[in-house]
């Protein structure tokens, strides 16, 4: 009795760090871009048949002196809910936008750099015209960025995302459909929303790896029908050699995952394009 009692202390103590965690992070969420706070770190994504890496995720990572490092889960739903998700989504942009140009000016260009839109950003009036803002100030190729909008976000606003999408392809810049099959999306989507790339749910690998055969077909299916429809197929959440000849053998085009490399700051990221892999 006496170690419950313990125990229900320990916890309530747990609980009270974590409201106060949420309380400071809450508070702080609001002063990081102006304190430098946040900061990009880029995903290697590797093309099975090109043997490189020819394209990278941009994330966002917050670093507080005050809190320590804080996971996007948990600070970009708040920027959403205050709207901050606008001023530190154009920085997003910029910051990527900047690095592009700067690879560029190293003599690194074959490959481009995808950036997430969260739902605000999308239905905001000023997103394509910031999108064309940063990219005539930046000068680089438009065909050198990436959006990602979420397959969750695109069914919800299916129209919107249709036409925000079509903006997109306007300016030149390349789409994806992220986390594929984590919604109750129709495969019809797929026809519906005019984008080049479907990153596909690392969900599906966990699935395959613990439900077995059944698990597999669904998979390779997914790859097929996004392939035959015209569109590259990117596979999330690589993280062994096993899953990567898997994916091999079921023909998706690109994979992601710690198994090609980590989040990591730019300057880590751009000597892998020199990197010979041994897949
Ligand atoms: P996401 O768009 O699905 O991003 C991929 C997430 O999977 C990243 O987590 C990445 O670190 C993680 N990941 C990559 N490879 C592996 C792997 O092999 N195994 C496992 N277990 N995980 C892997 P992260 O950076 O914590 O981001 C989480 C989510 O936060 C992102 O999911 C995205 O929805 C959101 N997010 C991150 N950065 C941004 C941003 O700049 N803007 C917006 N709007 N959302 C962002
Ligand atoms: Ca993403
Ligand atoms: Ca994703
Ligand atoms: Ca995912």
């Amino acid at each position: 009795k006496k170690l419950g009692g313990n125990r229900a202390i320990f916890f309530s103590q747990e609980l009270a760090n974590q409201n106060e965690r949420h309380r400071l992070i809450a508070n702080n969420v609001v002063h990081a871009l102006k304190n430098n706070e946040y900061y990009i770190v880029y995903q290697p994504i590797y093309e099975l048949d090109a043997k490189r890496v020819t394209s990278y995720e941009a994330l966002i990572r917050w670093e507080s002196p005050l809190i320590g490092t804080i996971a996007p889960l948990d600070f970009i739903p708040l920027l959403e809910q205050n709207d901050l998700i606008i001023p530190v989504g154009k920085w997003i942009m910029q910051e990527v936008v900047g690095q592009i140009a700067e690879w560029d000016r190293q003599g690194k260009s074959g490959f481009h750099v995808a950036v997430n839109i969260s739902v605000k950003q999308m239905m905001h009036p000023d997103f394509i015209p910031t999108v064309k803002e940063v990219l005539t100030v930046s000068g680089i190729q438009p065909q050198r960025l990436m959006f990602e909008i979420t397959e969750s976000v695109a069914v919800q606003n299916i129209e919107l995302a249709k036409f925000a999408l079509r903006e997109l392809n306007e300016l030149g810049v390349q789409t994806a459909l992220d986390d594929f099959g984590t919604g109750y999306s129709s495969l019809s989507i797929l026809k519906e929303l005019p984008i080049d790339h479907v990153k596909i749910d690392r969900s599906f690998i966990v699935r395959m790896e613990t439900e077995g055969d059944k698990s597999g077909i669904i998979l390779q299916g997914v790859l097929d029908i996004v392939r035959n429809l015209g569109m590259t197929t990117v596979m999330e959440g690589v993280e062994t050699e096993a899953q990567l000849s898997v994916m091999k053998e079921m023909g998706a085009h690109k994979v992601q995952g710690y198994l090609i490399g980590r989040p990591m700051i730019g300057k880590l990221a751009i000597d892998l394009q020199d990197e010979e892999f041994p897949f």
